[in-house]
């Protein structure tokens, strides 16, 4: 019993807490609507992953090729291709930096080893950076060694300069086929990455255009493709981050993008891609 001055500095407090066991009892021992969950129940996973299984015997997610990313959420993922460009990847920096946003660079290896500092400033920023190859060949051209070399060489000097070993790459010209593929995802470990949006910025239409074909193509999960080499690309990036905000939609590198997948396990998320598909220089 608390009594004296005690009591009077501790009955609020006592009071306060005597009324939230009360009403936790009372919770308690109300009758429910549903019945009580088990504590097994408690661990059952809250969304179906189809025929794989609960989610605690989920196997890891094995590399694939995507076009864009299953889920329902408002979130895109914004690449840049082909750099890092001496002028225009640090513009673009500025720009992302001011809005707050993350994106994923595919970045040419041989232009790695030549601005390593911008390489760095990508990581350091907060952004993805990932493979495009080393001197930008078409991949389905190349015998298997000079493929390997292409992919080794880019991963290898991204991890020198940067600390970051790439988990994704994008083929250049979009060129693929099932055996480099095979290669890349199988061999490698990497997941193949095309895009949803392309909005043939590389033609340099204007940033208005490429602005205009971004937003309209984005849908949740979009992987929206573009090239910071060019300089109304960078222009269009500020209206286009205006309006796909203005739209709700928030911004993931490609890696947290994948993480977001509604059903990871499921073959539905590997959009297939089209063999072979663009024979236009990206
Ligand atoms: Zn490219």
């Amino acid at each position: 019993m608390v009594t004296g001055k005690t009591f009077m500095k501790f009955t609020t407090p006592l009071v306060a807490a005597a009324a939230m066991l009360v009403a936790a009892c009372a919770q308690e021992n109300a009758p429910r609507a549903v019945p009580a969950a088990t504590p097994a129940a408690r661990h059952q996973p809250s969304i179906s992953i189809g025929a794989s299984g609960p989610l605690e015997s989920r196997p890891a997610r094995v590399p694939s090729s995507y076009n864009s990313v299953n889920t329902s959420r408002p979130v895109v993922a914004l690449t840049f291709d082909d750099g890092p460009h001496p002028e225009f990847t640090p513009r673009l920096l500025d720009i992302l930096r001011h809005e707050g946003i993350r994106a994923t660079f595919y970045v040419i290896g041989r232009n790695v080893q030549t601005y390593p500092e911008i390489a760095r400033r990508i990581v350091a920023e907060g952004h993805e950076i990932a493979n495009h190859s080393w001197s930008h060949p078409r991949l389905t051209a190349l015998s298997a060694s000079r493929l390997k070399t292409e992919m080794t060489n880019t991963s290898d000097i991204i991890q020198k300069v940067t600390g970051r070993r790439p988990t994704n790459m994008r083929p250049p010209y979009g060129a693929i086929n099932d055996r480099v593929r095979q290669t890349i995802t199988r061999d490698h470990g990497l997941d193949v990455i095309m895009w949803s949006v392309d909005p043939l910025d590389w033609k340099r239409p204007g940033a208005e255009v490429v602005r205009r074909r971004m937003v309209e193509g984005a849908t949740p999960g979009g992987i929206l493709l573009a090239h910071d080499i060019h300089p109304g690309t960078i222009d269009a990036m500020p209206g286009t981050i205006k309006d796909l905000k203005a739209k709700g939609y928030g911004f993931a590198t490609v890696s947290q993008l994948l993480a977001l997948q509604d059903h990871p396990s499921s073959p539905r998320t590997a959009t297939p891609v089209a063999q072979e598909q663009q024979t236009v220089v990206r």
